[in-house]
């Protein structure tokens, strides 16, 4: 692949342009956690700063017209799915999200800056993220300004309450572009209250 040839050229923290061949343009795929903010007109809220939508154009607050080397401007992603993972496994009620990068694009030692910004696929949680409740996500709720995952059950809570809420089926049918997908993550920390390590009581 050649980005991943470009890639391993530079071990160093210069920041490099990739050449844009029309062929290669496909492959800059970035992966990114976010938070939902809006869910009828996708739109996330960045960990780190701002929000965007699931399509979206690059701007600089200074004024930059493309994203510039010395600057930080421009769409973040990072460049490997395992990068993305270690921050959604730190940060609860997040998503991740697989983005397709046009325009300029800049390759730095974390990922990607680029002009242009697409969606792709959201991937979201496989438990309800209600409190001891661990049954299997079906749904989103908004919850805090933000989306959470929710069972069925915490689901039908949200409506009976009239909260802004959707099922998955239901989001399919309104983005149809968008890919949805469930993620396991029992290996994350989002429903561990507890770690004990404890020795095995001896008896003499
Ligand atoms: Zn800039
Ligand atoms: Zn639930």
């Amino acid at each position: 692949m050649f980005v991943s040839r470009f890639w391993e050229k530079k071990k160093n923290n210069e920041q490099v342009y990739l050449p844009v061949e029309e062929n290669n343009l496909d492959e800059i795929v970035g992966y990114k956690v976010a938070y939902i903010k809006d869910l009828k007109n996708l739109e996330f809220e960045s960990l780190f700063s701002g929000s965007y939508f699931w399509a979206d154009s690059f701007a600089c607050p200074n004024n930059h017209t493309e994203p510039e080397e010395k600057c930080s401007c421009g769409f973040h992603s990072f460049a490997t799915l395992k990068q993305a993972l270690v921050e959604f496994s730190n940060w609860r009620q997040t998503v991740y999200l697989k983005v397709q990068n046009y325009g300029k694009v800049i390759i730095h030692q974390a990922g990607y800056r680029t002009e242009t910004q697409v969606l792709d696929t959201i991937y979201y949680r496989k438990r309800c993220s209600k409190t001891l409740c661990y049954a299997e996500t079906q749904a989103f709720g908004k919850n805090e300004n933000i989306f959470r995952v929710l069972c069925l059950k915490h689901y039908k809570k949200f409506q009976k309450n009239k909260i802004e809420s959707y099922t998955i089926s239901q989001l399919r049918k309104l983005h149809p572009n968008i890919d949805y997908q469930m993620v396991i993550t029992s290996k994350l920390m989002d429903h561990i209250k507890y770690l004990f390590v404890a020795s095995f009581p001896l008896k003499d």
